[in-house]
């Protein structure tokens, strides 16, 4: 395919953008992503070692073939039945739909619905152990890219094991960008998807099970089998067979993408990685702050803000999706969204993480808000806002 003409410069560039040859004998040329080995056995096994690894887990990991709603709705499917009472934390828009597959399977559910501008807190969980103490289930997410908030997940976790409630953590959006430990705090169930920190593909996920989690499922009549949704299949067919023969083919692109990235993590060191992650939300914040314009961070308080993403609120009167379009309009490669669904109007989100989890993207993210704040009349201070973005990164 060949370059496209570019009219201008963009300051900040996607960082992985890449220009593909043209050839007349393009359809002999090898390219990395055709004509691939199938994975072995061995290969697929020590991916999900690593992924334990990175996980700090002794759980079994069940790599997903699938984006990671594949082992979200499969770990509820398989775990939750009529005689399930769930506790279902609702911080965002995942835990919503937690909440509908949990009814779904004909578990009876308590919602604990707090605002998106902040995190729940392990009292609040406590609390609601107090009022329905037949709880057995509890599910969480730890980040919520789409709102921006994080949830204290060690704190809650010894709250629920106090109570032997089964725990299920969808980390999807902290995984890579703040600490995610399965074992030590608790949790039986702990998804993770590539595409967020990790910096990988959206088509790949992984799901740790305890050895309780296991057990409720092979007690759960209503538990998927024989399905692309089974986490139990993996078990009886994979795991319990020693990990030597693959169920089914797997999906190498991914696989291998995903090996990728847990090298790449490792390379770097997990530590620095999660670093970056929490630089850039430190930076957004502040920046945000200090440019003016009548922007403000939506998550209220710095502790609650998680470190993979970071959310503003428009300002009063101005359409929060009309300025990320004209914000994208600068630049098309910065990593700007307006909310999902109701929260378009309201919020705008700097999705600075994995390859954008650098001083580039959020002095980039600043620079464009700041243009189209501007364009709309309102006071900014560009310069003002580098300053305090650096100075938070360097903290
Ligand atoms: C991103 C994300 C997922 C994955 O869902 P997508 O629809 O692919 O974005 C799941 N859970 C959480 C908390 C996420 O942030």
């Amino acid at each position: 395919m060949p370059r496209l003409p570019s009219t201008r410069t963009p300051a900040y560039a996607h960082p992985y953008a890449v220009t593909l040859c043209c050839s007349e004998e393009s359809a002999t040329v090898t390219n990395p992503f055709l004509d691939l080995p199938p994975l072995s056995a061995g290969r697929f096994a020590a991916i999900e070692d690593r992924v334990a690894r990175l996980l700090g887990t002794a759980q079994d990991v069940v790599i997903t073939q699938g984006e990671a709603l594949l082992p979200l709705e499969g770990a509820i499917r398989g775990t939750a039945g009529p005689d399930t009472v769930a506790l279902n934390v609702i911080t965002g828009p995942y835990g919503q739909t937690f909440g509908d597959w949990l009814r779904d399977c004909g578990a009876t559910v308590h919602d604990l619905a707090v605002p998106f501008h902040e995190a729940v807190t392990a009292d609040r969980v406590r609390e609601a152990f107090a009022e329905h103490p037949e709880i057995g289930f509890v599910s969480l997410v730890h980040a919520e890219a789409a709102t921006g908030n994080t949830n204290p997940v060690a704190e809650i976790g010894a709250v629920v094991k106090e109570h032997g409630a089964l725990f299920y953590l969808d980390a999807v959006a902290s995984v890579g960008a703040e600490p995610v430990l399965p074992d030590a705090w608790g949790v039986d169930l702990c998804v993770i998807g590539a595409q967020k920190a990790m910096g990988g593909p959206a088509g790949v996920s992984a799901v740790s099970v305890s050895e309780r989690a296991w057990a409720r499922m092979a007690a759960n009549p209503g538990a998927p089998r024989r399905s692309y949704l089974s986490l139990l299949d993996w078990k009886e067919r994979w795991i319990d067979g020693g990990r030597t023969a693959l169920p089914h083919a797997p999906a190498q692109l991914e696989m291998l993408a995903l090996e990728a990235c847990v090298e790449r993590i490792e390379a770097a060191g997990p530590a620095s990685v999660m670093a970056r992650h929490a630089s850039a939300a430190a930076a957004t914040r502040a920046g945000a702050l200090a440019l003016g314009g009548g922007l403000t961070p939506y998550v209220r308080a710095a502790r609650d803000a998680a470190p993979v993403a970071t959310t503003l609120r428009a300002p009063a009167g101005l359409d929060a999706s009309e300025l990320v379009a004209r914000a994208l309009e600068s630049n098309p490669a910065l990593p700007l969204a307006a909310g999902g669904g109701a929260l378009a109007k309201e919020m705008i989100r700097v999705n600075h993480y994995g390859p954008h989890a650098t001083r580039g993207a959020v002095r980039g993210c600043l620079d464009a808000l700041g243009t189209a704040l501007a364009e709309k009349g309102l006071p900014t201070d560009p310069e003002g806002a580098h300053r305090a973005a650096e100075g938070a990164w360097q903290a």
